[in-house]
């Protein structure tokens, strides 16, 4: 059973970005079939010496389900099928009553969960992330997954909790 991370966060911070940039975009390639556009929710990926999954709930699709009762359902399936959780949030909007939402919702889990604060492609917005310690979960990480700022210290911590 290989080490399991888990990428949580509402619509449009970043996950599927953030994912893709964990496992590189070599893996994605040779990984999916010709045709397929859908997003990958599940991929192997390693960083120094260490292998581990990384899944994003965020493509789990619960159909009919209203919106905040999908981001629930892909919370509770980070708590129950991850070693590790990812909690993205986007420093361009700021902290969201639906980020405090998830946050409940990971509240009760003994599993480590890293704040990591998307879009900060910048260093004028490195103070963005100051507002994310109010979460609870301790120190956040700056990345910016578009430009690929700041996901190495991210793999760093993953396998420093491994
Ligand atoms: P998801 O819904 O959480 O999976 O988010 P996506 O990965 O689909 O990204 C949502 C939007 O945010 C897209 O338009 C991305 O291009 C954009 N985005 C993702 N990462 C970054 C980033 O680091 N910086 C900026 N400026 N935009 C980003
Ligand atoms: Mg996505």
């Amino acid at each position: 059973m290989p080490f399991k991370v888990a990428i949580v966060g509402r619509p449009n911070v970043g996950k599927s970005s953030l994912f893709n940039r964990m496992i590189g975009s070599r893996l994605s390639i040779t990984d999916d079939a010709p045709g397929v556009t859908r997003d990958r929710i599940y991929a192997k990926t390693e960083w120094l010496t260490k292998s581990f999954a990384v899944i994003d709930t965020g493509g789990i699709e619960i159909s009919d389900a209203p919106f905040l009762e999908q981001i629930k359902q892909q919370a509770d399936v980070a708590i129950q099928e991850a070693d590790l959780i990812i909690f993205v949030v986007d420093s361009r909007s700021g902290l969201t009553d639906d980020d405090l939402f998830i946050a409940k919702r990971l509240y009760p889990t003994d599993k480590k969960v890293i704040v990591v604060v998307n879009k900060v492609d910048n260093v004028d917005l490195k103070q963005s992330i100051y507002e994310f310690y109010a979460l609870g979960f301790g120190d956040p990480i700056a990345v910016s997954a578009n430009h690929g700022i700041g996901v190495g210290e991210l793999m760093d911590q993953i396998v420093q909790s491994m």
